[in-house]
C-alpha cells in the first residue's frame, strides 16, 4: 500500500500524455511476465475471481492466494500464490485463464495508479505511472495510447470505482500515518468482510445482524442481494469494528 509520494516509483504521466504500448501473443516477452511477482488480489479483484471461476471465496483463497501484512499499513493483504516454477498459477499456455476477470494490477500494467484519499474518504486525486521494463517489448511498439483510452480498453473503471470505495477505511484518519497492529481476530474480520464474501454474507444474513451492528436494514437487504453491495456492508462493518 502506498503511504507517501516517496513510495511511487515510475515516471508520472502528465494529463493527456501520450505513450506506445501494446501487448500481444506475437511478442516473445508474452506470458513471461506472469510470474515471479506476488501480485496484490484486492477485495473486487476476488470478488471478480470467484465469478470468473464460478467458485466460492474460500475456495479461491484456499487455492490461489496468501496472505500477508502490508509492511508500511498493517493491513492484511492478499498476493497471488506461485506456483513451483514461480508463475501465477492462473497463467495457461495461451496467456491468462481469467482475462475478463484479472485483477486491476493486471490490467493496470504497464501503468501504475495512486490515489490520495481525500476529506471523508473520497479520492483526492490520481497519478499514473510508467513501469517500464526492459523485458517488456510492449514499449517498443507503436500503438499511441492515454491513460484514458488505456483505463477504457483494460476495462478499468468499475475496478477503480471500487477501490475508492474503500479508501476511507483503508487510510481512516484514526491511523494516517501509523501503522495499525490488528490483533489475529482483527485479522481474520478484515479478511472475512472483505475478501471472503460467502462467509461473510452467513453472517450478514443473521436476523439480527443490522441491529446489532447498528447498520441501516436497507443497506443489509441489499448488500444481501448483490455481492459489489456486500463489500461496501464489509466496509461499514470493518469501520465499525476497527475505529468506532
Ligand atoms: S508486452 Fe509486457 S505486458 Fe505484454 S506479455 Fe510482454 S512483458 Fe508482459
Ligand atoms: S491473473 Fe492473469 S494476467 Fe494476472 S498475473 Fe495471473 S495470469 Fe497474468
Amino acid at each position: 500500500m502506498i503511504e507517501t509520494e516517496e513510495q511511487l516509483a515510475g515516471r508520472k504521466l502528465a494529463d493527456g500524455e501520450v505513450f506506445h504500448f501494446a501487448c500481444h501473443a506475437g511478442l516473445s516477452c508474452f506470458n513471461t511476465c506472469c510470474a515471479m511477482k506476488r501480485l496484490p488480489v484486492l477485495p473486487y479483484d476476488l470478488l471478480r475471481l470467484c465469478r470468473g471461476l464460478g467458485l466460492k471465496s474460500p475456495e479461491v483463497l484456499e487455492r490461489y492466494l496468501e496472505l500477508d501484512l502490508d509492511p508500511g499499513s498493517g493491513w492484511p493483504v492478499l498476493r497471488l500464490k506461485l506456483d513451483d516454477k514461480g508463475r501465477c498459477p492462473l497463467v495457461g499456455d495461451k496467456g491468462c485463464t481469467v482475462y475478463p476477470h484479472r485483477p486491476a494490477a493486471c490490467r493496470t500494467y504497464p501503468l501504475a495508479r495512486a490515489v490520495a484519499a481525500g476529506p471523508g474518504g473520497r479520492p483526492g486525486g490520481e497519478t499514473f505511472l510508467r513501469q517500464e521494463a526492459p523485458a517488456c517489448l510492449g514499449w517498443r511498439e507503436e500503438r499511441p495510447m492515454t491513460v484514458d483510452s488505456w483505463v477504457a480498453e483494460q476495462g478499468l473503471l468499475p475496478y477503480q470505482e471500487a477501490n475508492d470505495a474503500l479508501l476511507g477505511l483503508f487510510f481512516h484518519p484514526r491511523r494516517r500515518g501509523r501503522r495499525l497492529e490488528l490483533e489475529p481476530a482483527q485479522i481474520h474480520a478484515v479478511v472475512m468482510a472483505l475478501y471472503n464474501l460467502d462467509v461473510f454474507r452467513r453472517l450478514a444474513g443473521q436476523k439480527d445482524f443490522a441491529k446489532r451492528f447498528k447498520l441501516p436494514p436497507q443497506q443489509v437487504r441489499q448488500a444481501l442481494r448483490r455481492d459489489e453491495d456486500l463489500l461496501l456492508l464489509g466496509r461499514d462493518w470493518l469501520l465499525k469494528q476497527l475505529f468506532a
